[in-house]
């Protein structure tokens, strides 16, 4: 038995291997070590090899599932080894097989599945700075390729798809990368040969080039592709008949975010790894779990297109307008997720309850058909003819396919009765079997007297006729005991040992061909996968369409207007989120940018509202792309290519780059990317440095995004005197939000307003923290003791640098100060040598 183990793990050395004995699947020696750290199992021993005991781990095989979904979790894989033989008849140990391996990027059932989240595989692929990067969603077929250009790119690539398994070459060298996903696994260099790479495709798609979908060209992206084509390969082992193209991503088509802004942004995942107050939280309240998972692609894909924005939002706004959303939310529920049933009978590995659920999504686009009937939007129209009735396939699942069936064919019960005139009648020759036992006991009862007796059955010792201890006497000699009981016995007659075999192979009949039409099935619905994964997108897209235009209604959106006209002009601004979670109304604030205004500086208070009326605009004009109707009163935008973000202070420890490391790495991000197009959130720059280090960064880089790159910049600071800077560089200008103070309290206004703040409460704010009364009234004292000796106090309450000080920072000497006032074509020669004492007298 362990020879045989050795062997099948030589076979699949990284996979912890599950090895079925009986009712348990073991691991042994450090899988199942491993596997005991990882899933919380008690490690045992097992016999000897070399002397030494073998460690083992096993888990019961009914809750393998579960065990499987956490270990996926964790980036780990597992193979997972039957027993084929069958151990009452073979000889030594039973024959087993690896049937099916199991990683994380590749898990297409259910159980092992979150619902609402995209699971993808993905390869990436390096040439110097240049990238080749494929993503493969398993589940749905849809197969990705892109190129991105820099390091950074491709973090923000992996930052959006987030793998949950990525396959690199065993020479990749940016790490950084491979370290963002948890499931990276090194592949060999051969691999990710060209090729080796076009023909692996061009046999999946059945293809002789590639140049069809346009990625021919694409070679870094292709030998990703190819290695993950391999891959899939390897660890299925079946046809994947539902992938059958490969689709080149291109950027220019939509508004680019980088890794920072998706982070900061917070649009499906908070700062701190959950769902809770995300953006997709709020808008999320798709019916089908594929809706959900393409309205969270959309966010994270906002597009430039105007056209295809439009359109959308033309279909949101019909919906919306007709209330037709209402229904059409009611009549999807019912679809389910037709997209994972999809792959799952693509891969053959559908089970009875997939072919319940995809009837019954199915018997919905009748009725799909005719809510939509006076629909005629151009997004709506060729949702309606992907998803037009297909009622053959109908009537196919309806017939073959009981109505409730088993969660397994293992033990028959699944195609219903009418479907297949054999089937019924072995079917009927079983069960007639249970009139005729029925008969059997009335008979024997009355002909021997016996009142306890009973015909019943067991998987064990077949048919019995069972008789009460207390009468066993009563029993004719050729009743043989098969069984003894503590208060009965059990006992056989020719008769019924007859009936049994005739019963018995009727039921084994009628299960091998029960499982034959289930596999005939497959072969019939096979052929139309193309047409069913057209009509599950359009059902996904209905579906999110449909909840945009619920969100639209229910909280109060207005439909954006996109121009080409260079500006972003929102009245009455609102942040999604936070307005959800205020207990206190939420206060509307405009945002006005433009070429003549193009850079805000924003001054208040700390808890003002500075981030949230930056965010707002960021996520107001990210949704205004995806084509979604927006928080705000009225919205006018023109072309936004990419959105930047700068905001908060994390330590990003796990690469070992502190507070201001990060910033700056940002910040430099901006500086080289950003165009006039851009929208640039700016929070706090310079925070983590000394102060004047702080304020020149933020100075220079207020400067640099104003004046060279004319980005539209929102940018936040507590530098009050960056203020001074809208008097000299053009198209930037003041806004500040309010706080008014009674005494000791403060209350923020958190409304915008135009001009630069007077104050900054930070003591306020301090105390209103709950900073300890003593320290706040010594920070005071401190304060007018600074503003009286006439120090700078950048931060304070009052600031005395000016704008010519600054722009000579760092600060000059008394001396140096004094030759900078000397102009001696314009000194008399007394003067000079005044000017001479005067210098000897200061550095005296
Ligand atoms: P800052 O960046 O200026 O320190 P924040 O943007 O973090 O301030 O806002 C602090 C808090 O103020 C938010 O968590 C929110 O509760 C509240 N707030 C911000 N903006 C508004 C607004 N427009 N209306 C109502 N409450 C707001």
């Amino acid at each position: 038995m362990m020879q045989q183990y050795h062997k099948l793990k030589a076979q699949h050395p990284e996979e912890l291997l599950f090895y079925r004995m009986g009712d348990f699947y073991e691991l042994f020696y450090d899988d199942a070590k491993r596997a005991s750290q990882l899933l919380d199992i008690s490690l045992t021993k097992r016999g000897a090899s070399a002397g030494e005991p073998i460690p083992m781990a096993g888990v019961p095989y009914h809750s393998v599932e579960g065990y499987l979904a956490r270990l996926v979790q964790l980036g780990e894989s597992a193979a997972i080894c039957e027993q084929i033989g069958d151990p009452a008849t073979s000889k030594g140990p039973v024959e087993r097989q690896v049937v099916r391996i199991i990683t994380p990027g590749t898990v297409s059932d259910e159980a092992l599945l979150n619902e609402r989240v995209d699971n993808l595989l993905a390869a990436i692929f390096s040439r110097g700075d240049r990238f080749g990067y494929a993503t493969l969603d398993i589940t749905s077929g849809r197969f990705l390729l892109s190129e991105p250009s820099t390091e950074e790119e491709m973090a923000a690539e992996l930052q959006r798809t987030r793998p949950a398994e990525l396959l690199y070459p065993e020479d990749f060298t940016h790490h950084t990368l491979t370290e963002m996903s948890k499931g990276s696994r090194r592949r060999p260099i051969w691999e990710f040969d060209l090729d080796t790479a076009k023909q692996q495709l061009n046999q999946q798609f059945g293809t002789r080039d590639l140049v069809g979908f346009g990625v021919e060209d694409c070679s870094l992206g292709l030998a990703a592709a190819g290695c993950l084509m391999q891959y899939i390969k390897d660890t299925q082992r079946t046809a994947l008949p539902h992938i059958r193209s490969l689709v080149k991503e291109n950027k220019d088509q939509s508004v680019i975010l980088d890794a920072a802004t998706r982070r900061n942004l917070e649009l499906t995942q908070n700062l701190s790894g959950g769902l809770e107050n995300t953006l997709a939280s709020v808008l999320d309240k798709t019916t089908t779990a594929m809706g959900s998972r393409l309205l969270k692609r959309w966010l994270h894909q906002p597009i430039r297109n105007i056209e295809m924005v439009n359109d959308r939002l033309d279909a949101i706004t019909a919906l919306k307008v007709s209330g037709l959303y209402v229904e059409l939310a009611a009549t999807l529920r019912p679809v389910g997720d037709m997209e994972r049933i999809l792959a799952r009978l693509a891969l053959r590995s559908a089970r009875p309850r997939d072919m319940a659920r995809l009837r019954g999504a199915l018997q919905q686009l009748p009725d799909i058909e005719t809510l939509l009937d006076e629909l005629t939007d151009n997004a709506i129209i060729p949702l309606k003819q992907a998803a037009t009735p297909m009622p053959e396939l109908t009537a196919l699942l309806e017939r073959a396919v009981v109505e409730a069936p088993p969660v397994v064919i293992r033990d028959g019960g699944v195609i219903a009765p009418g479907y297949n005139a054999e089937l019924d009648e072995w079917r009927e020759l079983a069960d007639g079997a249970t009139r005729y036992l029925d008969e059997l006991e009335k008979r024997e009862r009355e002909r021997h007297d016996i009142d306890t007796l009973k015909v019943g059955f067991n998987q064990v010792h077949g048919f019995f006729i069972q008789v009460s201890r207390g009468q066993s006497h009563l029993v004719p000699p050729y009743y043989v005991r098969r069984q003894t009981l503590k208060n009965a016995e059990r006992y056989i007659i020719p008769e019924l040992k007859e009936h049994e075999d005739k019963v018995l192979n009727s039921k084994s009949k009628a299960l091998a061909l029960e499982k034959k039409l289930w596999e005939e099935l497959f072969d019939q619905l096979l052929p139309h996968l193309e047409t069913l994964q057209r009509a599950a997108d359009a059902l996904s897209s209905m579906d999110v369409l449909a909840n945009l235009a619920e969100r639209a209604e229910t909280l109060n959106y207005c439909r954006p207007t996109l121009t080409d006209t260079r500006g972003i002009d929102i009245a009455g601004g609102r942040h999604p989120v936070v307005e959800q979670v205020l207990d206190a109304p939420f206060i509307a604030n405009p945002t006005v940018l433009h070429p003549r205004r193009r850079m805000l500086i924003i001054t208040g208070p700390n808890m003002g509202g500075k981030s949230t009326y930056m965010r707002q605009t960021a996520l107001i004009t990210l949704l205004a792309h995806i084509g979604s109707y927006v928080p705000a009163e009225s919205v006018t935008m023109g072309p936004v290519d990419r959105i930047f973000t700068r905001i908060g202070a994390s330590d990003d420890l796990a690469s070992g780059r502190s507070t201001f490391m990060v910033e700056m790495t940002e910040t430099a991000n901006i500086l080289h990317n950003a165009t006039e197009n851009s929208l640039v959130l700016m929070d706090e720059i310079g925070r983590g440095t000394s102060t004047y280090d702080g304020l020149s960064l933020a100075w220079a880089s207020a400067e640099w995004l104003a004046e060279r790159l004319k980005a539209m910049t929102l940018f936040a600071t507590h530098y009050f005197e960056l203020t001074e800077l809208s008097g000299q560089v053009d198209g930037l200008v003041n806004v500040h939000l309010d706080a008014v103070e009674h005494g000791d309290e403060i209350a923020f206004m958190h409304a915008v307003q135009e001009g630069a703040a007077s104050k900054s409460y930070g003591l306020a704010v301090a105390s209103l923290a709950g900073v300890p009364k003593t320290v706040i009234q010594r920070a005071k004292t401190k304060l007018r003791q600074l503003e009286a000796s006439g120090h700078e106090v950048v931060t304070g309450e009052h600031s005395h640098v000016s704008a010519t000080q600054l722009s000579l920072l760092p600060e000059l000497s008394e001396m140096e100060k004094a030759f900078a006032d000397i102009e001696p074509d314009n000194l008399t020669p007394r003067q000079a040598l005044d000017a001479l004492y005067m210098l000897k007298a200061i550095s005296g």
